[in-house]
């Protein structure tokens, strides 16, 4: 399929998600991940309407960001080594993936200006999986008020590749439950308005419990 019939296709479930669920299309931000594919098809998926892209991979980023620079909106969804973070921190719009105070520290130091951040959490509890542990979230973001240039937007978690729809709604509604925590704290440097959730398998159920940012690769870009 082209990259424009697959974004008609997800926008149409986009849709139907928020319908079903009493919300507003214009309130989700898709991000098409484009870790899996080459500069052109990323051209083609950003002449289909695709406004913010998101890289996992430092490697990737780059040669994405040196051929497209300011076309797009940039996403970081993907582990970050503090040694390379200079590398990327002042090319990007929102860091998907903060997970550790040293990153917060090494980020502060080397941001020109604050950056939107979402924590990462690890919600499903697998082994595989990045992130805080649900109950360290809110100390963190405590933590998180000595660095002015780290500004946390929201929270961000990966389920796992399942189909069971019970247990990935537990999963969304848990960390939106923390995000609530979070926001009625009602601190300056942690608005936490935002919930970044829900990939290719699993955006429709995110977006049903509250997703505002879905990160969306293959289905996107698959031809
Ligand atoms: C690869 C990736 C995605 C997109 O995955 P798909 O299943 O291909 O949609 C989303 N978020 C993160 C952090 C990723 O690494």
């Amino acid at each position: 399929m082209t990259a424009a019939a697959n974004l008609e296709q997800i926008r149409h479930h986009i849709r139907e998600a928020c319908e079903k669920s009493g919300r507003n299309p214009d309130d989700i931000t898709l991000i098409g991940v484009t870790k899996y594919v080459t500069i052109e098809r990323t051209e083609e998926i950003i002449q289909a309407g695709v406004e913010n892209l998101g890289e996992n991979r430092l490697e990737g980023f780059l040669e994405k960001y040196q051929h497209f620079t300011d076309r797009v909106n940039w996403h970081f969804i993907g582990t970050l080594q503090s040694r390379k973070v200079k590398d990327v921190i002042n090319q990007i719009d929102m860091l998907h993936s903060l997970d550790r105070n040293s990153l917060a520290k090494e980020i502060n130091k080397r941001v020109n200006e604050q950056l939107d951040c979402f924590i990462q959490v690890n919600v499903s509890g697998e082994v595989s999986k990045h992130g805080l542990d649900p109950e360290e979230v809110v100390p963190f973001v405590e933590e998180m008020a000595a660095y002015e240039n780290v500004r946390i937007i929201g929270l961000m978690t990966m389920a796992p590749h399942i189909n069971d729809e019970l247990r990935l709604r537990e999963i969304f509604r848990t960390l939106a439950k923390l995000r609530d925590e979070v926001s009625s704290m009602q601190l300056s440097h942690a608005p936490c308005a935002y919930l970044s959730m829900g990939m290719s398998n699993d955006y429709r159920i995110a977006i049903e419990e509250g997703a505002t940012h879905v990160r969306i690769g293959s289905s996107l870009t698959n031809s």
